[in-house]
């Protein structure tokens, strides 16, 4: 047929395992990019995500490769790489026939090797594993080619050797990617059905689909619908990258690239939708389409009050770019006036957070994460509630329901003990053991959202001294016996602490907190109760003693410029004091407690 030559493919692989490499690699022995114009990086270029290891947004690219006389198109995908983006992962790699798996010759299969392996299995890809960075004394391509069959059922002849760096195998690479991975998928359909795998706001050009057209065909000025949406119209410009935007006459089945609308905001496009033409809609749409909905809220306030419009703005312009970002303005006792932030997951959170402050330059402090509860009222209704400050008075509650996940585990067999030991901690069942080969295991468990938005994955990591990993979908509502904590400062509660805890974990969690903000505040003039409650109950209780802040008394009366300055430096401080009823706590404290609880 008319795209036997063309292949859609992705390159999935551990951080550092050298995706990047290989991608420009390819881009180079192709002649997309000549190789002065290779300075950056090309696939992967924010600064944030090079740190985290992690391609959050970076576009398709096509290549033109020659074999045997013949002329192939191949358009490489890139996914991002991370569980709070697995719905944008699982949608790249649904536009995708076939995957590089990247496996670095040295360090062998890691976990999120086998997770990525595992989704793009389950998308029905052909794979081919590639063995990276061969140049390296320390390389180990036998041992490897083992784990490879060992671990993902991939026979290791199949395996290609191949450095990125040194340009070994790149060829073979390219070939097997010519003659290993099928033509596009499901072309035949008689109507138009192109799925959206991502897109990115452009000052200009508005929003721009990266789109992966299955059947019929996309051109400028034809009117579509959004199947999912049912939202109609005009395509402005339909193209591919190459690597920079190369518009076309247009975009047929088979084909990769990118189609902008008369659409200007970014969260009337969903990602996962599918296209088709308004005159002759197709009657199903693209399979695995879902509402991506936030599932972890968190507050964002200045640090310095005055900050807020300069917040607010900058707030408005990131979500031009993050279409997944909601948010809405509240305030707060403690800190002010600022937003309350919906998020994908806890790592999209702090992306969202770091980027604001090094990119917009904000000062900013967060508050502690919460999931979204669902409440059941005495009158009948449910309320949802993803600020613990408006959770309703425990009288006027029936029950609450919290949000739960599936997980699945990946863990070296010699850790499942911890791992089940941390599962249960965290309130967690695991339902499902089973054996990847003789060395790792895979758990399915059921764990509350909530006690997986701290520390669960840091402690994955440590306990299995970075081979573990975790993919997650999200799971059902289910009833809990979780309560509002409230933290009193001097008998007002102070509204930047309150927490919705499970009934059992309140008590220690009150004491640490109580601890935590003892050794932080100041003595005072007076002494102050510091305590932690669950309705009219006080379990967990501190206080600090009384004690007059005197900071001239060092200096013996003698040195009056001194004096001056200490007194001066004093009343800087008082500037960043909040005032709770008669006390007052600086906003340091808010933020340590914040930081650390
Ligand atoms: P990514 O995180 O998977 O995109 O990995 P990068 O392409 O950024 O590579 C991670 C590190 O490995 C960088 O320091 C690269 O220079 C290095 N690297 C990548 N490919 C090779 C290779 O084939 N051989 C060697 N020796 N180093 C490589």
């Amino acid at each position: 047929s008319t795209t036997d030559h063309i292949r859609n493919f992705c390159i999935i692989a551990h951080v550092d395992h050298g995706k990047t490499t290989l991608s420009d690699r390819l881009l180079e022995q192709t002649s997309t990019v000549q190789r002065r114009d290779m300075k950056a990086q090309l696939l992967d270029s924010m600064d944030l995500e090079r740190e985290r290891g992690i391609t959050i947004k970076s576009h398709p690219v096509s290549m033109l490769y020659q074999l045997d006389g013949k002329d192939y198109l191949f358009n490489l995908i890139d996914t991002p790489g991370h569980v709070d983006f697995s719905y944008e992962v699982s949608r790249s790699l649904a536009a995708c026939e076939g995957a590089l798996l990247l496996v670095d010759a040295a360090q062998g299969i890691e976990a999120q090797t086998v997770a990525n392996a595992h989704l793009a299995m389950e998308q029905g890809l052909e794979i081919i594993p590639v063995i990276n960075k061969i140049d390296l004394p320390g390389a180990q391509p036998e041992v490897i080619e083992q784990q490879i069959e060992d671990v993902l059922a991939i026979p290791r002849e199949e395996a290609i050797h191949a450095s990125g760096k040194s340009g070994i195998g790149i060829d073979d690479i390219l070939e097997a990617v010519a003659k290993r991975l099928p033509p596009p998928r499901w072309t035949e359909g008689p109507c138009a059905r192109v799925l959206i795998f991502d897109n990115v706001y452009d000052t200009y050009k508005g929003v721009i689909c990266y789109v992966r057209v299955f059947s019929g065909t996309l051109k400028a000025g034809d009117e579509v619908m959004m199947m999912g949406t049912g939202q109609k119209t005009i395509i402005k410009e339909v193209g591919r990258f190459s690597p920079s935007m190369i518009p076309e006459k247009e975009l047929a089945a088979g084909r990769t690239g990118y189609v902008v609308t008369a659409i200007k905001n970014l969260t009337e496009i969903k990602i996962g939708d599918t296209i088709t033409q308004a005159s002759d809609p197709a009657s199903t749409m693209l399979p695995g389409y879902k509402e991506v909905r936030p599932m972890v809220f968190s507050g964002i306030y200045p640090l310095d009050t005055s900050d807020y419009n300069k917040l607010k703005a900058s707030m408005a312009k990131f979500q031009l770019n993050d279409a997944a970002l909601v948010y809405q303005p509240e305030s707060s006792v403690a800190l002010g006036f600022g937003f309350r932030c919906g998020f994908l997951g806890l790592l999209h959170m702090e992306i969202v957070q770091e980027r604001l402050r090094r990119e917009y330059d904000m000062d900013i402090i967060s508050t502690y994460p919460s999931v979204v509860y669902k409440v059941k009222l005495t009158d009948g209704t449910i309320k949802e509630v993803h600020n613990p400050v408006f959770m309703p008075n425990t009288d006027l509650i029936e029950y609450i329901e919290e949000p739960t996940i599936r997980a699945t585990i990946h863990t070296p067999s010699s850790h499942i003990g911890d791992i089940l030991a941390l599962v249960s901690e965290k309130r967690g069942m695991c339902d499902h053991t089973e054996t990847v080969d003789g060395t790792r295991v895979m758990l399915v468990c059921t764990l509350p959202l909530n006690e997986i938005l701290i520390d669960f994955n840091d402690r994955l990591k440590s306990i299995t001294k970075g081979y573990g990993s975790m993919d997650y979908e999200i799971g059902e509502y289910q009833q809990s016996d979780l309560v509002k904590m409230d933290i009193m400062v001097n008998a007002e509660p102070v509204d930047a602490f309150s927490s919705i805890v499970h009934r059992d974990k309140a008590e220690s969690r009150g004491r640490v907190l109580c601890e935590r903000l003892k050794e932080i505040m100041p003595q005072q003039m007076f002494k102050i109760p510091i305590q932690a409650t669950v309705g009219s109950k006080i379990i967990a209780r501190e206080t600090i003693s009384a004690f007059r802040k005197d900071v001239t008394a060092k200096c013996y009366g003698g040195d009056i410029s001194r004096k001056r300055k200490l007194l001066e430096k004093q009343k800087e401080g008082k500037k960043r004091m909040k005032q709770i009823g008669k006390v007052s706590i600086p906003q340091d404290a808010f933020i340590q407690i914040l930081k650390t609880s």
